[in-house]
């Protein structure tokens, strides 16, 4: 879904962000990042590093979270998110969310929350068994508070996170009945206009929706094992892009033009190649896995190249004091954002 063009009288707010637990990859790439940087030219963005969620896995690891949040934001500015222009921010220091996801834990039944078809995914591949905190699914509400106390109107993810949003969205509509007297049929998009705090926000959800890991099977993600980073080397991610399993054979096999390796193809080369591809490949037409990785490795490093260039100046003594000058100066910005809201 394209963006609706934004009204030129004021910017519109959008917010979204990531969780420091790991580094980027290639899944935040075509599926969050590409929609920020698009959209950081019109709107008014704000980026969150979300560091209270990453203590709902690793709360023994709080040394990694520091130092993934510092990684994180050296691949948002690598990949050109402009501190200028768009505000990043730390979940831990802008206390307005912890005090709106109090509140907000109090509009959603707890059944609701623990039906939530992400959180059910996340422990069954993250392997959290039966054991997992009690903080774990508060994750899932605490997002509601990171989103609605900026009031945006558009939040760029991948697929995982829409039913997330579609949360946040009970919640704020639930928020503006029982606390500003608005009338339960209201339009989303009228919500603000019936004097409603929070804006009905919308998820906007990437050019790929969900990028497959190299395993093939589950999405990429940082904490499973199976990512392409964005830091990688260029042989990395080539000895990365040789491990995804198609279980073809032969180049004379017709190959499923739906598999992995084929989104990848998807994702990474510009039509018409890409369809040129997929069909041979289909058809079994003289055309092994292991060419259509190394034409894939060309495209993704060419695509990275800019990215691995910039962030070396960021692993430069000293650029983690900048890093973190940015998040400070974004910090104080944002707190006011939120505090707003929360005064309203
Ligand atoms: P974790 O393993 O810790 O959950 P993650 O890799 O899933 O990490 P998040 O920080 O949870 O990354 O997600 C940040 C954003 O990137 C979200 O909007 C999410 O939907 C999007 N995203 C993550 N992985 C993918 C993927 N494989 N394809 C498309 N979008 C993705
Ligand atoms: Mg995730």
């Amino acid at each position: 879904m394209t963006p609706p063009a934004p009204n030129s009288a004021a910017r519109p707010r959008v917010l979204t962000g990531d969780t420091p637990t790991g580094r980027l990859h290639l899944g935040h790439y075509v599926g969050s990042i590409e929609r920020r940087l698009e959209m950081q030219e019109s709107y008014d963005c704000f980026f969150l590093i979300a560091n209270m969620h990453a203590f709902t896995t690793r709360a023994d690891k709080s040394a990694d979270i520091r130092s993934d949040t510092l990684e994180i934001v050296k691949d948002w500015l690598a990949c050109g998110i402009d501190p200028a222009r768009s505000t990043v921010t730390l979940q831990t220091e802008v206390p307005a969310i912890a005090e709106l996801s109090w509140f907000f834990a109090m509009l959603i039944p707890f059944n609701r929350v623990m039906r939530n078809p992400t959180l059910k995914t996340e422990i069954d591949s993250k392997g959290l068994g039966d054991t997992y905190p009690f903080g774990f699914p508060m994750y899932a509400v605490g997002q509601c508070a990171d989103i609605l106390a900026f009031r945006p109107v558009y939040v760029p993810v991948g697929e995982d996170q829409v039913a997330h949003i579609e949360m946040c969205r009970e919640v704020a509509r639930r928020f503006n009945v029982q606390y500003c007297g608005v009338d339960p049929k209201t339009e989303d998009a009228d919500f603000e206009k019936a004097g409603g705090v929070f804006p009905i926000p919308q998820a906007l959800v990437g050019r790929v929706a969900r990028l497959p890991g190299i395993d093939g099977k589950q999405k990429m993600s940082k904490s499973l094992g199976n990512a392409i980073f964005l830091s990688d080397t260029p042989k990395e991610v080539q000895k990365k892009l040789n491990k995804i399993f198609t279980g073809r054979q032969s180049p004379t096999e017709p190959g499923d033009p739906n598999n992995a390796l084929m989104q990848f193809v998807d994702a990474f080369i510009p039509a018409p190649r890409a369809a040129e591809l997929k069909d041979q490949y289909a058809r079994g037409d003289n055309i092994g896995d292991g060419h259509v990785k190394q034409e894939l490795g060309e495209h993704i490093n060419k695509l990275l190249e800019p990215i691995r260039a910039r962030r070396a100046e960021y692993e430069k003594p000293g650029g983690d004091d900048v890093v973190i000058d940015i998040i400070k100066q974004g910090t104080q910005r944002a707190n006011a954002e939120a505090e707003r809201a929360l005064w309203m």
